[in-house]
């Protein structure tokens, strides 16, 4: 199946990659690895006019240590990455034991830990009923939620005390 026309932004930094999902904010999708956006698009599940490739910024790349909070991972580091991860095998040993588990090793080399938490089936909204949603509408729009078309997600936030990971998500203002 081909994929159905689009044009494809890819911005220098942070900034203007939330500047251009402000811009084009109903009619986008952030490329990360791929795995998931491109065969969706191929079945024209999507038909995004723009397609956002990060996957060149920097920003949103490594694995860093949060002094005294615990750890910060970037959206676009790879399921293998976070697999082999020295580091996080020895402080975080869950996480690269549920990423070796994730598909194949040729998907874990593709997709981004940042792509696996924005999947549209992890949408707690997207998976309910059109009567729950429309029921919880107004309740649902004060929620964080990274998946909204005018985000990115940086990475997420590992913390020592609770085990919670948090979501970094940029926007417009930051
Ligand atoms: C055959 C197969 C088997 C799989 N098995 C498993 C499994 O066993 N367990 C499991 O957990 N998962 C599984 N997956 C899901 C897989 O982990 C995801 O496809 C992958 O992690 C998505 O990452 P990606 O970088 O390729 O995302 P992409 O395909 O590039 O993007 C996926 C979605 O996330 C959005 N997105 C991506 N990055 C960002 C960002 N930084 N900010 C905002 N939005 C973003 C995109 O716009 C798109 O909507 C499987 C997938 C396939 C195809």
């Amino acid at each position: 199946m081909s994929l159905p026309q689009f044009t494809l932004l890819r911005p220098r930094t942070l900034q203007e990659a939330v500047g251009a999902l402000a811009k084009h904010v109903s009619n986008i999708r952030v490329l990360a690895g791929g795995t998931d956006l491109i065969p969706s698009m191929r079945q024209k599940l999507f038909e995004p006019e723009y397609v956002l490739d990060i996957r060149h910024l920097a920003e949103l790349k490594g694995v860093h240590r949060q002094s005294g909070e615990g750890v910060s991972i970037g959206a676009l580091s790879t399921l293998t990455s976070i697999e082999h991860s020295e580091f996080l095998r020895k402080h975080y040993p869950v996480l690269t034991e549920a990423a070796a588990t994730v598909a194949s090793p040729v998907l874990r080399n593709m997709g981004t830990i940042g792509g696996n938490i924005c999947l549209d089936t992890r949408c707690l909204w997207y998976n309910q009923s059109l009567t729950w949603r429309f029921l919880h509408q107004e309740r649902w729009r004060l929620m964080p939620c990274c998946s909204r078309r005018n985000q990115v997600l940086g990475g997420i936030l590992w913390r020592h005390s609770s085990g919670a990971a948090l979501p970094e998500c940029r926007d417009r203002d930051g």
